[in-house]
C-alpha cells in the first residue's frame, strides 16, 4: 500500500509531468519560429525524454501496483533507463549550442555513439528487480552496467559549471537568467541524489523531496531559456509566470484542480483502506481464534498430528500460513508439514511473541524473517501454546492496491483533462485580450486603421466591437480635423496671398491704364515689358505655392530648394504676421537642393511657422527662420514617444547611421508664450491642442512627413520664452 507521502509524490510527479510536456512543446515551437535556435529545438527534446522518463516511472509505479507480469516490469525500467540515456544525448546538444563550445560537437558525437551502444546493450540486458516494502521504484539490476544516471548526471554537472561561469562574466538579466540555467541544473543533481537516497533506504521521504526538487528544476531551466535577456522581467525571471492570464488561469486552475483531487482521493482512500484491511484482519482474527478454540475442545493434550490435521482441515486461503507453536516458540504444526516435522524455532516472529506474552490480536507485523505479514495471534491458553494465522502484506493487500492504483488511475486522468480543459478555456480567454492589447497598443501608436477580429459574443468580443467602432470614430474624425487643420491654414495663406497680389496688380493695373497715353515713349515701354512679366510671375508664384500646398498629400520625390519653399510659406504669412506684430527675419543659408515632397515639405513648414505666429498672438514678438547644412550619425526610424535629451524633446535619433551623413537644418524659432513642460512629451499626439479653435493635427501631420522623408524633429521650449523648432533633413533619403 502506498503511503500519503509517496501518493503525495505521485501528484507532485503528475505536476511535473504537465510542466515539461509543455515547456517540450514551447520550445519546439519556439524552435520553428525565427530566428530558429537550434538549441530551443534540443531544449524541447530534453523535456519530452524527461517526460517520457517520468511517465514511465509513474507506469511502473502503478502497473506494479496492480500485480502486473515481471516482464512488463522489467520492459518499463528499460524504458525508463533509456529515455534517461537520451536525455542526457540531448542535454549535451543542448549544452554545445547554448554556449557555443567549439570541441562540443566532438564530444556530442562520442556521447552518441556511447548512447547507442548502451542503448543496445539496455535492450539485450536481462534484469532482476528488487522490491521493498513500501517502495514503488524497485532496485534494478542489469545483467551489464548501463551508466544511464552517471552520464545524465555528468551532463548537469557540465551545464551547472558553465552557466554558472557564464553567468558570473555577465550582467543584469543575462546574469540571472544564466543563473537560473545553473541553478535548474544543481536542482537535477539534487533530485537524481535524493531519488538514489530513495532507492537505497527506502524512504518515502526522499521520494517526495526528489519530485519536488525535480518540480521547481524543470521551471528554473524553463525560465531560463524562455525570457528574452533584454526584457525587464529578465531581472526577476518568477515574474514571468505573472506575465501572461494563461499562466495566471492554468496555474490557479491546476493547482486547485490537483489540490482538490489530491485532498478528496487521500481521504477516501485512507477511509476504505482502514475499512478494508481492518476487515481483511478480522478474517484472520476469526481464523486463529477457531483453531484456538478447537485445540483447547480437545479432552486431552493433541498430538501434533492431531494438531497438524486441524490446521490442514481450515479452509485458508492461497497465501495464508497458519502454524501452532508450544510454550517456546518451537512448531507443533504449520500448513507446511515438513516445517512442523524440524520442530522449526518461530520464537522470533513477532505474532508469536505476542502470543507467548499471553496477548490476543491481529495487526501487521514482521515474520520469523522480517518479512512484513499482516495476521491474528492467539494463545492456546490450556497448554501454553499459539496459533498465528498471517500472509504477506504483498499478497493480502493486493485488492486494496488494486483499489488504490484504480482510484489513482482515475485521478490522473481526471487532472489530465481538467488540466487540458483548464489550458483550452484560459487560451479561449486570453487569446481575444492578446487581440485587445495589439489593438491598443497600434492605436496608441497613431495606427488607427487597425482592426481587431473577434468572433466571441461575450464581453470581450462586445469590447473589441467598441474598440473597432472607436478607432473608426477616432479615423473619421482625424481625418476630418487634418482637412479643417489644412483648411484653416489655407484660410491664412488665402488672405496672405491677396495682401501679395495686390501690390503686384495695382502696378499692373496702373501700367496698363498708363498704356495708351504713354505707348510712344520707349522708356515706358521698356519699362512696362521688364515689370509685367515679373510682376505675372510673382503672382503666379503665390498662386502656385498655395495650390502646391492644397494638394492631397501624395509623396512624390523631387530636388527640392529648402530656401524657397521656405521664402514662399513666409511670403503668404506675411500679413498674417503684421497683423500679429511679429517681426519676421530670415538667416538663410546657401543650401544644396535634397530629396523631397516640395508640397508635404511646405505643409511642414507651415505647420511651424503657423503655430509660431500663433504662440505670438497676444504681444508681438520676433520670428527667426534659420537654414544651414552640416552631418548627423543619428536620424531617422521614430518612436511614438518623444526623447528627453537635454532640454530637447527629440523625434527620429533613434537610428545609428553608422557614417556621418549630410543633412540641412531648418529652425525655425519664436518669441512666444513657450510651451510647459509637461506638454512636450504630447505635443506630436493626434488632437493635442491648447488653442480654443486648434484641431491638434498640425504637429501629427509634420512629424508624419519627417518620418517619411527619415528626417528629425526636435524642439526646445521654455514656457514663456518662446520655442525652437529644428527639423534635419537628410541631403538624399
Ligand atoms: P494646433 O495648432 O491646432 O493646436 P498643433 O499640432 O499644430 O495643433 O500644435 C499642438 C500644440 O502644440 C498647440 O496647441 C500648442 O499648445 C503647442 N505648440 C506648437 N507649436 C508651438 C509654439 N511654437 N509655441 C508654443 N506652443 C506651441
Ligand atoms: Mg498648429
Amino acid at each position: 500500500m502506498l503511503s500519503t507521502i509517496t501518493i503525495i509524490s505521485v501528484f507532485t510527479e503528475i505536476f511535473a509531468a504537465g510542466i515539461l510536456i509543455s515547456g517540450g512543446l514551447t520550445f519546439l515551437h519556439k524552435y520553428f519560429v525565427p530566428p530558429h535556435q537550434r538549441k530551443d529545438l534540443f531544449l524541447s527534446g530534453l523535456f519530452l525524454t524527461l517526460f517520457a522518463f517520468l511517465a514511465a516511472t509513474l507506469a511502473s509505479q502503478l502497473m506494479f501496483n496492480l500485480g502486473r507480469p515481471l516482464a512488463e516490469l522489467i520492459a518499463m525500467q528499460k524504458w525508463v533507463s533509456g529515455s534517461l540515456l537520451l536525455s542526457s544525448l540531448l542535454l549535451l546538444a543542448y549544452i554545445v549550442e547554448k554556449f557555443n563550445l567549439r570541441w562540443g560537437h566532438l564530444l556530442t558525437v562520442l556521447l552518441l555513439l556511447v548512447v547507442g551502444y548502451y542503448l543496445v546493450e539496455l535492450f539485450q540486458a536481462t534484469a532482476n528487480l528488487v522490491y521493498r516494502e513500501e517502495i514503488i521504484e524497485p532496485v534494478v539490476d542489469y545483467s551489464t552496467w548501463i551508466p544511464a544516471k552517471p552520464l545524465l548526471s555528468g551532463c548537469w554537472m557540465l551545464l551547472a559549471g558553465l552557466a554558472l561561469w557564464r553567468g558570473s562574466l555577465t550582467s543584469g538579466g543575462k546574469k540571472v537568467l544564466f543563473f537560473y540555467t545553473g541553478g535548474a541544473a544543481l536542482l537535477f543533481l539534487g533530485a537524481l541524489l535524493s531519488a538514489f537516497y530513495y532507492t537505497r533506504f527506502a524512504e518515502a521521504g526522499y521520494l517526495l523531496a526528489a519530485w519536488l526538487i525535480m518540480l521547481l528544476a524543470v521551471l528554473a531551466l524553463l525560465l531560463g531559456d524562455l525570457i528574452p535577456p533584454e526584457t525587464i522581467v529578465a531581472n526577476r525571471p518568477l515574474r514571468f509566470l505573472r506575465t501572461r492570464i494563461l499562466f495566471k488561469l492554468v496555474l490557479i486552475f491546476v493547482l486547485l484542480i490537483v489540490i482538490l483531487f489530491e485532498v478528496t482521493t487521500l481521504v477516501t482512500l485512507n477511509i476504505s483502506k482502514n475499512a478494508l484491511s481492518q476487515t481483511i484482519r478480522d478474517s484472520y482474527f476469526r481464523f486463529a481464534d477457531n483453531i484456538a478454540q478447537k485445540v483447547s475442545a480437545l479432552p486431552v493434550q493433541p498430538k501434533p498430528e492431531t494438531l497438524q490435521a486441524i490446521i490442514e482441515k481450515e479452509k485458508l486461503k492461497e497465501n495464508n500460513i497458519a502454524f501452532i507453536v508450544d510454550a517456546r516458540g518451537q512448531l507443533l504444526a504449520h500448513v507446511d508439514k515438513k516445517r512442523a516435522l524440524l520442530k522449526e524455532d518461530l520464537s522470533g516472529n513477532q505474532g508469536v511473541a505476542k502470543l507467548l506474552a499471553g496477548q490476543a490480536g491481529a495487526a501487521e507485523f514482521k515474520d520469523e524473517w522480517g518479512g512484513l505479514m499482516v495476521g491474528a495471534y492467539m494463545p492456546i491458553t490450556k497448554y501454553h501454546w499459539g496459533v498465528v494465522v498471517e500472509e504477506p502484506i504483498f499478497s493480502a493487500y493486493f485488492e486494496l492496491r488494486r483499489l488504490e492504483t484504480n482510484s489513482l488511475l482515475f485521478v490522473i486522468a481526471g487532472i489530465v483533462l481538467t488540466a487540458l480543459t483548464g489550458i483550452f478555456f484560459a487560451r479561449s480567454i486570453e487569446r481575444p485580450i492578446k487581440e485587445l492589447i495589439l489593438g491598443t497598443e497600434a492605436v496608441s501608436r497613431g495606427e488607427l486603421g487597425y482592426h481587431i477580429n473577434s468572433s466571441s459574443a461575450d464581453e470581450i468580443g462586445r469590447l473589441a466591437e467598441a474598440f473597432n467602432k472607436m478607432t473608426k470614430d477616432l479615423r473619421d474624425s482625424q481625418e476630418r480635423l487634418i482637412l479643417s487643420e489644412k483648411l484653416a491654414s489655407l484660410g491664412t495663406m488665402a488672405a496672405g496671398m491677396a495682401h501679395e497680389i495686390k501690390n503686384p496688380l495695382v502696378s499692373l493695373r496702373t501700367f496698363t491704364q498708363l498704356l495708351q497715353q504713354k505707348w510712344e515713349d520707349k522708356e515706358f515701354r521698356d519699362k512696362f515689358s521688364q515689370i509685367i512679366p515679373h510682376e505675372i510671375e510673382r503672382i503666379n508664384r503665390i498662386a502656385e505655392s498655395l495650390l502646391k500646398f492644397g494638394r492631397p498629400m501624395k509623396p512624390e520625390l523631387t530636388k527640392v530648394d529648402v530656401n524657397s519653399l521656405l521664402e514662399e510659406v513666409i511670403l503668404l504669412f506675411e500679413s498674417e504676421a503684421k497683423k500679429n506684430n511679429v517681426r519676421v527675419t530670415k538667416k538663410l543659408a546657401t543650401l544644396p537642393q535634397i530629396y523631397g515632397d516640395a508640397g508635404q515639405l511646405s505643409q511642414v513648414f507651415v505647420n511651424v511657422v503657423k503655430n509660431a505666429i500663433e504662440a505670438m498672438q497676444k504681444n508681438g514678438g520676433e520670428m527667426i527662420v534659420k537654414t544651414d547644412v552640416g552631418e548627423v550619425i543619428k536620424l531617422g526610424k521614430m518612436k511614438r514617444q518623444g526623447i528627453l535629451k537635454g532640454e530637447e524633446m527629440v523625434w527620429g535619433e533613434e537610428e545609428d547611421l553608422g557614417q556621418p551623413t549630410p543633412v540641412v537644418f531648418i529652425e525655425i524659432t519664436d518669441t512666444g508664450e513657450g510651451i510647459a513642460e509637461e506638454n512636450l512629451r504630447s505635443l506630436f499626439d493626434p488632437f493635442f491642442t491648447t488653442k480654443m479653435t486648434g484641431t491638434g493635427m498640425g504637429l501629427p501631420i509634420t512629424l508624419r512627413i519627417i518620418e517619411e522623408h527619415k528626417g528629425s524633429i526636435k524642439v526646445r521650449s521654455k514656457a514663456g520664452a518662446g520655442t525652437t523648432f529644428i527639423i534635419t533633413l537628410p541631403q538624399k533619403s
